[in-house]
């Protein structure tokens, strides 16, 4: 036994354990599980163990622009999704290499601390900032990996097929980083994708289309048709209501409409946003077994609209979190967002209920947390279990709601009322990465990201 840990309380899938001792081989992977209280040395932890959250939706350099975009100047142009993508552009076209890196390594760092052990890098800034590629194809994912790495998150590098800019239209100038012109072209950057996430052993590889309007007709159903389900598959779908009139228009079928009339969607593929959806589109996600991906303080920031979460339930859909521009860091936030969204419109409070498991936060821990793994292309679905590695969230037994919580509230003390001021940490692969609310290499990765956003100067 090279290390075991004694947890107040350790969340399963059936409940809490009180007083778990979870004993560790050499790589932080569990060989045991027991509630006997004879582990002297163990170290003892005050605090409740949850499964470490899973991001299933990143783009990392939008961190440097976390917050901006919401000075509204009166220009008189109407402040909108797409007016905060030219200015997402104007980021894009900036960012070298290293500036890449150490916001990465920052923003990584932060999940971390809130309680994400695992993230879905959904990766289109693959060129240099004339749109050149590097000679190293995948210079930029490397990067990616190599932040996961520095800050001890795992990582799913997601390289996205971009080839467009819009419907049937040619891409713009200020999207040349984003572009493989071929179907080639992207097979050629994910076979380099994939020696860089060889570099790293928490590291594994994705794939996907960026969206229906950046990629052709043809292209689109080529991608899937060669698509293996050896790994997931990630595109955005549906986020806006103009993208949904530009699909109308160009296809005369609504976005999921036409990726499930034209494309072998199955249980792999994980569909970013799919806000607006008709009764059709629901079921047919739902039947198709394909998986969404939520991220609410995003959609909420960008003015997206509501998720159709209470009719994609009644047809057993399966849904992830992620924070994509990264407004909000926080998995209890978007959980809560996620449902408060809901309650403001149906005036329901029972959001996240299953069929004879009323526990709220149970329940959306669960389903986060259990398709947020799919989302990785993993495929086990037990939270702490012999064989898997300890990732964990340790939330503090000493928070007052938290002390005086008995086992039955407590899932959702933790989910409906607490936030990282109490955690206690972060375990990955059975090592404390953060404590406290401090990462293990926090200084050096601050005085990169610093640095970083000096040179940019963005902020
Ligand atoms: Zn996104």
């Amino acid at each position: 036994m090279a290390k075991a840990y004694t947890f107040k309380g350790l969340l399963t899938n059936n409940g809490w354990l009180e007083n778990a001792t979870v004993q560790l081989d050499s790589r932080g992977c569990i060989t045991a599980i027991d509630t006997q209280a004879n582990h002297p040395k163990a170290e003892y932890v005050n605090g409740y163990a949850l499964p470490g959250f899973q991001n299933a939706h990143s783009h990392a350099f939008q961190y440097a622009m976390a917050g901006l975009a919401e000075l509204h100047e009166g220009t008189g142009i109407p402040d909108d999704f797409w007016s905060w993508r030219t200015a997402m552009y104007s980021l894009a076209l900036q960012i070298s290499p290293n500036q890449l890196e150490a916001i990465a390594t920052m923003l990584y760092a932060e999940m971390l601390r809130h309680g994400y052990t695992a993230v879905a890098e959904f990766h289109y800034l693959h060129h240099d900032r004339n749109g050149k590629p590097y000679n190293n194809l995948a210079e930029l994912g490397e990067r990616l990996v190599a932040a996961a790495q520095n800050a001890g998150i795992k990582i799913t590098l997601v390289p996205m097929f971009y080839q467009q800019g819009g419907f049937g239209k040619p891409a713009e100038d200020k999207q040349k980083r984003f572009l493989s012109k071929t179907v080639d072209a992207y097979y050629q950057l994910l076979d380099s994708s994939q020696q860089a996430v060889l570099q790293y052993s928490h590291a594994n590889l994705g794939m996907g289309i960026h969206s229906l309007r950046a990629v052709n007709e043809a292209d689109i159903k080529t991608v899937c048709r060669d698509f293996q389900n050896n790994r997931p598959f990630h595109i955005h779908v549906a986020e806006q209501v103009k993208e949904i009139e530009d699909c109308l228009a160009f296809y005369g079928q609504r976005p999921v409409e036409w990726l499930l009339n034209n494309t072998p969607v199955n249980a792999h593929y994980h569909l970013v946003h799919a806000t607006h959806l008709n009764d059709a589109e629901v079921q047919g996600i739902a039947k198709t077994q394909a998986n969404v991906v939520l991220c609410p303080s995003t959609e909420g920031n960008l003015g997206d609209g509501l998720f159709r979460l209470a009719d994609f339930k009644a047809h057993h859909g399966h849904w992830s979190i992620g924070t994509d521009s990264h407004v909000g860091l926080n998995p209890l936030e978007e959980l809560r967002l996620l449902d408060y969204g809901q309650r403001l419109t149906t005036h329901k409070r029972h959001t996240f209920y299953q069929e004879g498991h009323g526990d709220s936060g149970f329940n959306a821990i669960s389903m986060a947390w259990k398709t947020g793994r799919k989302a990785m292309g993993a495929t086990h679905d037990a939270f702490f279990a012999v064989g898997q590695p300890l990732d964990a969230l340790v939330m503090d037994a000493q928070a007052p709601l938290v002390a005086c919580s008995t086992l039955k509230n407590l899932c959702n003390t933790l989910v409906y009322a607490s936030d990282a001021s109490n955690t206690l940490g972060t375990l990955v692969n059975g090592q404390w990465v953060v404590q406290h609310n401090q990462h293990q290499n926090g200084e050096r990765i601050s005085q990169g990201f610093f640095k970083a956003l000096r040179e940019l100067g963005v902020r």
